[in-house]
């Protein structure tokens, strides 16, 4: 195992590369029987859908939490006499993202369903992997903002919140590979 990798955000997990180096696997110990034998990689490719759903949910919830978050701090903080919910920005601000995160949950909804069936196709998958991480590291940003200088300092769950959005537009495949799957889907080939 390499040494335990220092990430931005998501501390709580431990990350790190792992080695194979003659390694061997007794066969009766092979996933799924012998028909499975050298089909690893085709077994890892049919899963990717699902896994880039889950990304999305994470997304989704993670966003919602931030909102929820942040609804109840701006009502309690004041300044210049009232609270930051008060101002017109603020709840302009925050309904615009309660707006996007709500189209996204149906959207990852509907995902839900078709992966319950073994619908989800891949590029479907890879719209709403890369259409929800983008979304929650917006609200994310929106979020710290209207925490002012609390939303910057380690202590908050928001500053958590948002180092940790980061990476879901880079794992599972970056978002700009999504595009690729999406695009690739609509009959538009790259090199
Ligand atoms: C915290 C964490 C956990 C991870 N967990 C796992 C795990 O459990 N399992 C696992 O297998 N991997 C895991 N990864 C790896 C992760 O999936 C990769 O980092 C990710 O897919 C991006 O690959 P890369 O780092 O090689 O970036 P690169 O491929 O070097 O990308 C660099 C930049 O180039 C862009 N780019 C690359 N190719 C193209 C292209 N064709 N067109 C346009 N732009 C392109 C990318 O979008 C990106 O902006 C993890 C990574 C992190 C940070």
């Amino acid at each position: 195992m390499g040494k335990r990798l220092k990430k931005l955000g998501l501390r709580a997990q431990d990350t790190s590369e792992l080695f194979f180096d003659n390694v061997r696997v007794p066969a009766e110990n092979l996933l799924g029987g012998p028909a499975m034998e050298n089909r690893g990689f085709i077994c890892l490719m049919e899963q990717l859908p699902w896994e880039r759903l889950q990304i999305a949910i994470t997304a989704v919830a993670a966003a919602q939490s931030a909102i929820d978050q942040t609804v109840a701090y701006v009502k309690e903080r004041k300044v210049f006499g009232q609270a930051v919910g008060a101002f017109q920005n603020t709840r302009y601000t925050l309904a615009e993202l309660q707006t996007e995160v709500q189209v996204a949950r149906v959207f990852v909804d509907k995902c839900c369903e078709l992966v319950c069936d073994d619908k989800l196709d891949t590029a479907t998958a890879s719209m709403a992997k890369y259409w929800c991480s983008d979304l929650q590291c917006k609200v994310m940003d929106e979020c710290v903002q209207l925490f002012g200088g609390y939303g910057y300092m380690w202590e908050y769950p928001i500053t958590r919140a948002y180092a940790d959005a980061r990476v879901q537009r880079i794992y599972g495949g970056t978002n700009e590979i999504m595009k690729e799957v999406i695009s690739r889907g609509m009959g538009l080939g790259g090199r």
